[in-house]
């Protein structure tokens, strides 16, 4: 096979996740993903797709559900058989720094004479640490690196040293990359300032196509799958926007961290006729459903109008955050638009002091309301998350949002039909780097326990995920914390069982893991607390295979979160018809240019 110039590989969280004893908790229940973090972030596909259409070959390789999916997955050997000029790894979430790093490790030893390459959020904010690593050659920092990562493909090609004499003309070269970060000859870093980071999403394509060749290009389904449950049920994310409007404290996503860290002004939104033509090209090839990321009002009415106009007639079920309360007329103009909808409300608290902490703008009667408006105008479902370990957030408090959960499914249940289906999770494993939280956490009543990237590192191989909380709060410490979860998912699935939301063996079930997972993290501590190291570790590891059986769905089952699918998910027909619709333009193209 001819030299791949690019490939893309995403690293479990833990590596290797199968041989370690790690009591996740339920920082996944509420993802597509499982605790391994094995979903490769968006990006992969716009590179990679951006990369192909300009001439360049480049692959995706998720070695972390090849690894679920497989226990004796060889890793090293898929990497030796891999023949590629540069090698991408993620690490986009935190979760990632342990797998992430591990694999560059790998990867450098078997091909020491090939660059690896970092991106993502945490790689950008942590580039100057991570350049450091001897397996790392290069960081692409900021939130779009297609055109970036083409100039440094474009390079390496040309037969350019990655690492060249620092006063040498392919040094020149390397400072002209936009936002790279990169080693000369003596070791030194170099950072180029981020001069990339574009005002609009036109020119990447957010739509899967890219995957849907590469697939039938490589002939290689399993290494693309974006996640271990895909194939049965295929959600799928379309993005609005690169940013956000909103700086909530913890979060990393926010307008501040994007200002500080991408060099991002203002949030780069997709063009809503594009978004919903994303969308109508996901439909062509997956029955399931899209998740469209990021609230469709953030830009403004006129926006959310364009786009429901576009979309309008779409029959597969659409996913919506909401941000801000939605008035009534907008859900009517929704419900014409778009048969099938669920919406995504982040509330966090019952409590609206605890709520605007976070950063929240709405109240609860405002909620309310968009609920009844929801409802009113045939909204399928409305699922409620509430958060634990959030800024001046009481153990007590916690156990109240479960109380005024109870208040909305005795509202909003009528005759065996549930609209709203509220869901509680921990802020885990970590306070978002970058966050006005983890910046200033004394201000905001934080107390973090790692803030580099190798204590992150460090933290990922703790034996359970109260160990592995990168933070407590003035108002909960870590133990509080987790006993708060654990005990509000509790009362959580004993409610939505006795609301008929869930049948009462799901419940049981349910149940049976959080005891498990409860007694678990209490024998963890109590094997912590023994002072020989190999020892304990011996101890911890023999909890192995029950601590693996307690990994997934601890507090609720994330089933819960699914649309019903009937018959086929994929459609290999609508696929192929994408592909050779596409190739078919990509031709015409290139006879009209006289290629
Ligand atoms: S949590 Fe807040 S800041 Fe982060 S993406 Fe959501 S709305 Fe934006």
């Amino acid at each position: 096979m001819k030299q791949l110039d690019l490939t893309l590989l995403h690293a479990p969280s833990v590596y290797d996740f199968r041989k370690e004893s790690i009591l996740y908790g339920p920082v996944s229940d509420l993802v597509p993903s499982t605790p391994v973090f094995e979903m490769y972030p968006i990006g992969f596909t716009t590179i990679a797709e951006y990369l192909e259409r300009n001439g360049f070959r480049c692959r995706i390789v998720n070695l972390a559900v090849r690894m679920l999916e497989d226990k004796h997955y060889d890793v090293e050997k898929t990497i030796a058989n891999l023949d590629s000029a540069i090698f991408g790894i993620d690490l986009h979430w935190l979760p990632h720094a342990h797998g992430s790093i591990e694999i560059s490790k790998i990867v450098k030893r078997i091909h020491p004479d090939r660059p690896v390459l970092f991106g993502g959020i945490s790689s950008t904010y942590y580039h100057a640490e991570l350049i450091q690593y001897p397996s790392v050659d290069f960081v692409m920092r900021g939130d779009s690196t297609e055109l970036p990562m083409l100039n440094l493909a474009q390079y390496i090609r040309s037969g350019g040293n990655p690492h060249p004499s620092a006063d040498s003309v392919e040094a020149k070269e390397l400072e002209r990359i936009p936002n790279l970060v990169w080693k000369d000859n003596a070791g030194t870093s170099h950072i180029n300032p981020i001069t990339y980071s574009p005002d609009s999403l036109d020119g990447i394509l957010l739509d899967y196509s890219g995957v849907v060749k590469s697939v039938v290009r490589y002939r290689d389904l399993a290494s693309y799958i974006p996640f271990r449950a895909w194939t049965r049920y295929p959600i799928t994310a379309a993005l609005t926007v690169r940013g956000c409007s909103y700086n909530c404290v913890t979060c990393g996503g926010g307008c501040g961290v994007f200002r500080n860290i991408h060099n991002r002004q203002k949030p780069a939104f997709r063009n809503p006729e594009d978004l919903a033509n994303d969308i109508r090209r996901i439909g062509s090839f997956s029955k399931g459903p899209v998740m469209v990321l990021g609230d469709i009002r953030q830009p403004g009415e006129e926006y959310a109008d364009r786009f429901l106009k576009a979309i309008s007639g779409y029959k597969k079920p659409l996913y919506f955050e909401l941000f801000s309360a939605w008035p009534r007329e907008f859900f009517q103009k929704l419900a014409k638009a778009i048969p099938e909808f669920v919406i995504e409300i982040s509330m966090e608290s019952h409590d609206e002091k605890v709520r605007r902490a976070f950063g929240r703008p709405y109240s609860n009667e405002e909620i309310e309301n968009s609920i009844d408006y929801a409802i009113e105008a045939g909204c399928q479902r409305l699922d409620l998350f509430f958060m634990v370990g959030i800024k001046e957030q009481t153990y007590e408090s916690v156990m109240e949002s479960v109380e005024y959960s109870r208040k909305l499914l005795q509202k909003y249940s009528k005759d065996g039909v549930h609209h709203v289906v509220p869901f509680i999770s921990p802020m885990a494993p970590f306070l978002d780097p970058g966050s006005r939280a983890f910046e200033d956490p004394e201000k905001h009543g934080f107390k973090l326990f790692a803030k580099t990237l190798e204590e992150h590192r460090q933290r990922l191989l703790e034996p359970s995920w109260k160990y592995v909380l990168n933070y407590e709060t003035k108002w909960m410490n870590r133990d509080q914390i987790v006993a708060a979860t654990y005990e509000a998912g509790r009362r959580m699935n004993a409610m939505k069982a006795e609301y008929g939301v869930i049948t009462t063996e799901k419940a049981a079930a349910t149940e049976a893991r959080i005891d498990q997972a409860v007694q678990l993290i209490a024998e963890i501590d109590d094997l912590m607390k023994i002072k020989d190291e190999v020892v304990r570790k011996e101890k911890i590891l023999e909890l192995k295979h029950r601590v693996h059986a307690s990994n997934e769905s601890t507090v609720c089952d994330k089933r819960e979160l699914e649309t019903p699918m009937k018959g086929l998910k994929i459609s290999l027909f609508g696929a192929a018809g994408m592909v050779i619709s596409d190739w078919f333009v990509e031709f015409k193209r290139a006879l009209s240019q006289g290629k």
